[in-house]
């Protein structure tokens, strides 16, 4: 077989990809799962998560979402157009997504607010230290990693669950209705705009990572791509985690966050 790798079958099929790669998508599942299924969207989809976890959940994610095209950015200088297919691949998909991302962040802003958030509590508020590593472990990927592992630790792994989780919490008006009418469409566009199941960007990033090894890696890229998505997954699920623990305790370091803690709420159940 030749070494590399050129797609033939449907983008959206893991069965189109290089065996190792359905190896470990399979092998990174669970954690996967962990993310996609957290106990966070069942309680926002349902309108029932406290306003403390909203918050905290809103400001924990916001560099993520304000960073996200500086982690395209990032890989964007590690592409060589000479060095093949998988990297003009990587030149054109980084491009216009950076592009796709412009009015991403003023949307989560939008979202933020309508929850009683201002942008310097979302800019200056406190987070907790699980939430700064998933930014901090992006921004180091992208910065540090080659090409291939950056790409699945984030526009796979990062944007595959985003956009599962947005569509579980939009399958069902219940959030939606927790919002006056006036501002309903606002809040709601971050969310929209990402919950799609059928969202090809995850696959594409995958054809990608597929397409930068072919089908003959070598063992060490394999283990670090995988360590790479699970690290994005872990990150991402100890984040929540302390979201929802924000709920049952009252540690606010931060003076502005705990006037805002006491803050009328928006949504309710
Ligand atoms: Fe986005």
């Amino acid at each position: 077989m030749d070494s590399q790798f050129v797609r033939t079958g449907p983008l959206m099929e893991l069965a189109s990809y290089p065996q190792w790669l359905q190896e470990i998508v399979a092998a990174c599942s669970e954690s996967r799962r962990t993310v996609v299924e957290h106990e966070i969207f069942h309680q926002m989809h349902l309108g029932m998560l406290p306003p403390a976890a909203m918050k905290r959940f809103l400001t924990s994610f916001w560099p993520v979402i304000e960073q996200f095209p500086q982690y395209m950015a990032l890989n964007l200088l590690k592409v060589q157009y000479q060095l093949g297919a998988g990297h003009a691949m990587a030149r054109k998909y980084l491009i216009r997504n950076i592009r796709v991302e412009q009015n991403h962040v003023e949307y989560w802003i939008d979202w933020s607010q309508a929850h009683g958030l201002s942008r310097d509590d979302l800019l200056f508020g406190w987070r907790s230290s699980n939430a700064d590593a998933l930014s901090h472990w992006c921004w180091h990927t992208c910065e540090r990693d080659p090409l291939p592992v950056a790409m699945a630790a984030t526009n796979y792994a990062i944007e595959g669950t985003t956009g599962e989780w947005a569509a579980l919490v939009c399958n069902s008006s219940l959030y939606e209705r927790g919002f006056p009418e006036n501002i309903r469409k606002q809040a709601m566009k971050w969310l929209r705009v990402h919950a799609h199941y059928d969202d090809t960007h995850p696959w594409e990033a995958l054809e990608i990572v597929a397409t930068l090894i072919g089908h003959r890696p070598q063992r060490r890229d394999v283990a670090i791509i995988e360590s790479a998505i699970v690290k994005s997954y872990e990150y991402m699920r100890t984040a929540f985690d302390d979201c929802l623990a924000a709920a049952a305790t009252s540690h606010m370091p931060h003076k502005k966050l705990g006037r805002l803690e006491a803050a009328p709420i928006c949504v309710s159940s």
